[in-house]
């Protein structure tokens, strides 16, 4: 996964449009189009936002800082495991209520995100595959 797709994730998975966030990182009218234009470039591949913006930024959303400077600097062998459905991991679990976060159902598959219909038809048909055949995930 870039950077810029777990950027994309995680917007996405807070119920934010380009629009909501750049609102919430600019707070006067004025400002907006400039946010706006922040928030695209960091969610173009094969960008690299800067540790202390990107940490700025988690103020706007849920995202883990230490898993978006992995997915910049470490080898891809080496990337901490993300749900391709919401962009959680095991830094940032999915709160579910009071007394459970979500779990891995499959390798980039969490339980919050099998259960919704937001997950991306890709993930879900992955896991739909496996459920039916009764094997592990590796695709
Ligand atoms: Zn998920
Ligand atoms: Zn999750």
């Amino acid at each position: 996964m870039t950077p810029a797709a777990y950027l994309r994730l995680r917007r996405a998975a807070a119920g934010l449009s380009h629009e909501d966030a750049a609102a919430a990182l600019a707070p006067r009218i004025a400002d907006r189009s400039l946010a706006a234009t922040l928030l695209r470039l960091w969610e173009t591949d094969g960008v690299i936002g800067e540790a202390e913006d990107i940490a700025r930024l988690s103020h706007v959303y849920p995202l883990d800082i230490f898993v978006y400077r992995q997915l910049c600097e470490e080898p891809a062998d080496r990337h901490p495991r993300i749900c391709t459905g919401c962009g959680c991991s095991a830094n940032d679990a999915c709160v579910r209520n009071l007394s459970a976060n979500c779990h891995w159902i499959a390798d980039d598959l969490c339980s919050a995100c099998s259960e919704s219909v937001t997950v991306s038809p890709a993930a879900w048909m992955r896991h739909a595959i496996n459920r039916t055949t009764g094997e592990g995930l590796r695709a």
